[in-house]
């Protein structure tokens, strides 16, 4: 029997994953730790390990797992960066669930950005104390606005949709042009420096790679509009922190919605209400009136929880059954 060490697991993820499991019958115990090069070894006798975004597989946990004789790495995300590849040498098998929904995590942007332009959050705090004035309220109408979308694949597109569906002009920028999505969808592929000079709302959907990392920087912001809101939902490690909290400060930025922050490992996802331990950046982030933080819980909708359940399973059998499988990560 095939067996799977589960890391950083939640409540929700055994519940489910048990479920998905009377058609597979695999034998799973799940550690609420995260994989890394301290927690490897617990990883010694199983033939999968099953992880999650904030799992760090560098060099020396690769080594351990090698050393443990584990046969497959099953990410149940679709970002993979927190995988040293470079260092697998194809000893291990890596698969991921590539989709999902991109729903889920479009319609969470556009939950973020509504929030930050209506106040949703500071009116849902007024209105439970009974107090039901509009002053610091003001918002904006999103049509007519210019938005821009930085990386057009599953999740933008359908980002790129709900906005078109709200009457903003939408520019976008990836590295790949689908020119007949845009032309579908109506929008134009225009270069960043453009996308930076003209958009009221930038939205970050592209992976985090050697190019993409800290893409949104002193520099890129100081090209942007006075008054931008920049909404993240993809990995935290796009921005550089202190530049937003910087241009923050300045009034450049107008607002800030994140699903996603750059040294989220060790605080999102996790109960950190009675701990002493702070992220003085993140508090800085978190002080800021407009500026609306989720944590990481873009994906998290049973849409998406059951795809990625029935996926991951499907990948393990997959890659035991014949030693291919779709969604292999090379
Ligand atoms: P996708 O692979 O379908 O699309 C990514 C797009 O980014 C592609 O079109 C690609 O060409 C483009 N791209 C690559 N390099 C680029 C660059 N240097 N500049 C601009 N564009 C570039 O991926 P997706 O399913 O749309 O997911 C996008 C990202 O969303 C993922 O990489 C992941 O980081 C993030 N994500 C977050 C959550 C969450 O819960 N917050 C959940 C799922 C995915």
């Amino acid at each position: 029997m095939i067996k799977i060490a589960f890391f950083d697991t939640k409540e929700y993820d055994k519940k489910l994953f048990d479920e998905y499991n009377q058609k597979y019958g695999y034998d799973i115990t799940y550690f609420e730790s995260k994989l890394n090069k301290e927690t490897a070894p617990l990883s010694r006798g199983f033939d999968v390990v099953c992880i999650f975004v904030n799992d760090v597989v560098d060099s020396d946990t690769i080594k351990i797992l090698k050393q443990c004789n584990v046969k497959l790495i099953a990410l149940r995300c679709a970002g993979f960066n927190n995988i040293d590849m470079k260092n697998m040498n194809n000893s291990i098998k890596v698969v991921r669930v590539p989709a999902y929904s991109p729903y889920a995590v479009a319609e969470h942007a556009v939950a973020l950005l509504l929030s930050i332009d209506r106040k949703i959050y500071k009116a849902y705090q007024r209105t439970k104390k009974y107090n039901f004035t509009l002053n610091g309220l003001l918002g904006f109408d999103i049509n007519g606005k210019t938005v821009g979308v930085i990386g057009t694949g599953k999740i933008g597109k359908v980002f790129i949709k709900i906005m078109k569906g709200f009457g903003a002009n939408v520019i976008a920028y990836d590295v790949y042009k689908d020119e007949e999505n845009a032309k579908e969808l109506g929008y134009k592929y225009v270069d960043l420096d453009e996308l930076y000079k003209n958009s009221d709302i930038i939205s970050l959907h592209c992976p985090l790679t050697e190019d993409t990392y800290k893409l949104i920087n002193e520099d890129s912001i100081s090209k942007m509009k006075d008054g931008v809101v920049i909404i993240n939902t993809s990995r935290g490690k796009l921005i550089d922190t202190d530049s937003l909290i910087n241009k923050l400060e300045e009034g450049k930025i107008g607002g800030l919605g994140l699903d996603v922050y750059e040294d989220e490992e060790e605080f999102f996802l996790n109960d950190m209400s009675n701990s002493y331990i702070r992220d003085k950046d993140l508090s800085i982030l978190l002080s800021m009136p407009n500026v609306v933080i989720t944590s990481h819980q873009a994906f998290f909708t049973k849409e998406a929880l059951n795809k990625i359940a029935s996926d991951t399973f499907e990948n393990i059998k997959d890659i035991f059954e014949t030693g291919t499988c779709v969604n292999e990560v090379k």
